[in-house]
């Protein structure tokens, strides 16, 4: 038998640029998809691994009555001390990491050789998740799409939306790392998939 090469491809793009949906082409195709945001939110949430490092760091008020992290004093807390962001990354950035590892040889194990990492904040992670995939995959649509879709989505008002695209990456920025772009724009749901489809041929779905 040959053996198949394995892909870990880094699957990424601006809010609204339809991320979720390729990444929910991707695993219809058979790849495993591995959720970063997924990873971290759990890791907060009740019984999460993080949240021992982050009582004995920040102090047990970090944790609310419902056994997970405070969202809303930890972002009050790293908004007044750029120190204490760095101190959560420190806590949650290795965690991500080994749980992402765990999951990877967990799916290898049962035969999969394509795994796509969805990773909102890929470009913006600078070195740290680009040296962790073979491609980077980049959902591209232009900045009218993105806040149409957003606001659409989730009733944000435009500024709102705005806002939040101005925090990330900016769309010439994340092209600039693409390996491989995907142009959600100007097609329909199926036009989308059949895109997806082709791709996935190239890494052996
Ligand atoms: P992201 O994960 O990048 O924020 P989503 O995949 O959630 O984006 O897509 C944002 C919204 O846009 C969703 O409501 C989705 O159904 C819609 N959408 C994505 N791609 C298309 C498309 N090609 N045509 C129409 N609507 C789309």
């Amino acid at each position: 038998m040959v053996h198949q090469r394995i892909w870990r491809l880094g699957l990424t793009g601006g809010i609204g640029s339809g991320k979720s949906t390729v990444a929910g082409f991707w695993a219809q195709r058979g790849a495993t998809v591995i959720d970063a945001d997924a990873i971290s939110r759990q890791l907060t949430g009740p019984s999460g691994r993080a949240l021992e490092a982050i009582a004995q760091t920040f102090g047990p008020h970090m944790i609310g009555p419902d056994g997970a992290m405070d969202r809303q004093a930890m972002r009050t807390r790293v908004f007044q001390d750029p120190f204490a962001k760095r101190q959560l990354e420190g806590i949650i950035h290795p965690l991500v990491s080994l749980i992402t590892a765990e999951q990877t040889h967990a799916a290898i194990e049962q035969g999969q050789h394509c795994l796509v990492f969805d990773v909102p904040l890929l470009v913006e992670s600078g070195e740290r998740w680009r040296r962790q995939v073979d491609r980077v995959v980049v959902v591209d649509c232009d900045q009218d799409t993105q806040r149409q879709r957003v606001m659409k989505r989730s009733g944000l008002s435009e500024p709102e939306v705005d806002r939040i695209i101005a925090q990330q990456a900016q769309r010439l920025e994340r092209l600039a790392c693409a390996d491989i772009v995907i142009v959600n724009q100007g097609l329909d749901f199926d036009e989308l998939s059949t895109q997806v489809a082709q791709l996935a041929a190239d890494f052996g779905l």
